[in-house]
């Protein structure tokens, strides 16, 4: 299974457009690893999770074919996670395709944006509930519950049979229930993708997770056997706010590499890919 992230940000990005905070300044400087764009990944050429505003960004900084396209997991309705007037691009006025229907996925708040879209498009919609599993083309995708602020965010678990993927963002710490779930099904991840907005801060709340909440996520995954071993665990989905340290100073994409390898973690950059 190939994975890549193609945008590790919050809805600000980095550097946000109105701020001149430490860590903004840092990347209109230095540019590189150090800009963010909205978090959105892609899984093999079929399966994308979000399509938020950097879409076209990230379909010009990558090189993917998104004819491929078959399904699309949307994680919760907010717009740098759920951009719907772009899907009609899929339509015959707008691209020259062959292509399939491509399946968006999504809780109610996804299925309640999506409904308000008006125009042909080469888009069909499945809703899935808490705690369901979907068999989607070669995969099979559960839905897990989020801590957010939106209708019924969800998290999920992407499967094809041989590798498991944990998606988790945007969340907070997630309630007992969910690890309930995960230990009672024997999941094992080979890869977590976690929500690491608060990064630096040291604290957590309003829907997202800190450097802390993720060692916190990560042993509490460890206990209860759901992280394979050389699991690779992914922190993403940065704020610009979180990327100081104590003294002001920004965190560079380096040193935030270093942070999380001492924590047995991968610090996401745009672009990053793996194979597993
Ligand atoms: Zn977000
Ligand atoms: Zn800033
Ligand atoms: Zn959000």
């Amino acid at each position: 299974m190939k994975i890549q992230i193609m945008g590790t940000a919050a809805y600000e990005r980095v550097p946000a457009m109105f701020c001149t905070c430490a860590a903004c300044e840092y990347a209109r400087k230095h540019k590189g690893k150090a800009i963010r764009t909205q978090a959105q990944t892609l899984i093999n050429d079929d399966l994308m999770v979000d399509f938020g505003q950097d879409n076209y960004i990230h379909y010009l900084n990558g090189d993917h074919d998104y004819t491929k396209l078959r399904t699309l997991l949307v994680t919760h309705a907010h717009s740098d996670h759920f951009m719907t007037n772009e899907l009609l691009m899929t339509s015959g006025a707008y691209g020259h395709n062959e292509m399939e229907s491509i399946t968006v996925v999504g809780a109610k708040g996804v299925q309640d944006k999506y409904a308000l879209l008006e125009g042909d498009r080469k888009v069909d919609f499945a809703p899935i509930s808490f705690y369901e599993t979907k068999n989607l083309g070669r995969y099979t995708v559960t839905a897990l519950p989020a801590c957010h602020g939106t209708e019924e965010p969800t998290l999920y678990i992407i499967s094809d049979g041989e590798k498991t993927v944990l998606y988790n963002h945007d969340t907070s710490a997630s309630p007992d229930e969910v690890y309930d779930f995960i230990k009672k099904g024997g999941y094992k991840f080979d890869l977590v993708i976690a929500d690491c907005t608060y990064g630096l801060l040291g604290y957590s709340s309003h829907g997202h997770m800190s450097l802390e909440d993720n060692e916190a996520h990560k042993a509490r995954l460890e206990k209860i056997g759901a992280l394979k071993e050389g699991a690779i665990y992914v922190i993403t989905h940065y704020s610009h706010n979180a990327l100081m340290h104590k003294d002001g100073s920004p965190a560079t994409p380096e040193q935030l590499e270093e942070i999380a390898a001492a924590r047995g973690m991968i610090s996401a950059y745009d672009g990053i890919a793996f194979e597993i």
